[in-house]
């Protein structure tokens, strides 16, 4: 059988935004100050029925960072707030303690290394979804307008879709022995 070409943008092609940093971000009320002092990872927009209802909205997009570049720059931190996930291990969503707004998350238990920054809360444009998730259950009337972004129906394996440049840097977490848990393929929306 002959190598055919696919339709579908995947295998490590898929490029990442590239802000300029460091790249602000701040809760609904402005309690809550960040930036992130590096690009993301990776970025998911998810369309999980878990997203849907914390959000409260059709999906949530989720610049994943490395918990080392994003800096707390407001004196009143965000408080975690313990969720269910799909997997088991919960996810912590962390909330400005005045308007309760999410600013970012974290998977598994508080050793996890990796955020997943509420991409809305960041300020620009340049932000973009690196991958559709979960789109068996995206709302009906979604449609994707960012043509050869990946659509998967559930999650993925990040080695088969993440730049070698964030695979880099996830191997560098792992090899400083620190917990990087779901946010890195195994599972969890
Ligand atoms: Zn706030
Ligand atoms: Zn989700």
């Amino acid at each position: 059988m002959t190598t055919t070409t696919t339709t579908t943008t995947t295998t490590n092609s898929a490029p990442t935004s590239t802000p300029t940093l460091p790249l602000p971000g701040a809760c609904a009320c402005g309690t809550i100050r960040f930036h992130l002092t590096r690009a993301p990872l990776f970025t998911h927009c998810c369309h999980c029925t878990r997203c849907q209802r914390e959000t409260g909205t059709a999906f949530a997009l989720n610049a994943l960072v490395e918990r080392a570049h994003l800096a707390l720059l407001s004196p009143t931190r965000p408080v975690g707030v313990p969720v269910p996930s799909d997997s088991g291990a919960g996810q912590t969503i962390f909330r400005c303690p005045a308007c309760y707004g999410p600013v970012w998350s974290v998977y598994g238990d508080g050793a996890n290394k990796i955020a997943y920054v509420r991409a809305g809360t960041l300020e620009g444009r340049e932000v973009r979804p690196d991958i559709h998730i979960y789109t068996r259950s995206k709302r009906g009337w979604v449609g994707f307008g960012d043509e050869g972004v990946p659509a998967v129906e559930g999650y993925y394996d990040n080695r088969e879709y993440w730049p070698e440049a964030s695979l880099e840097r996830l191997r560098i977490l792992r090899e400083e022995g620190k917990a990087v848990g779901e946010a890195v393929g195994e599972s969890g929306a």
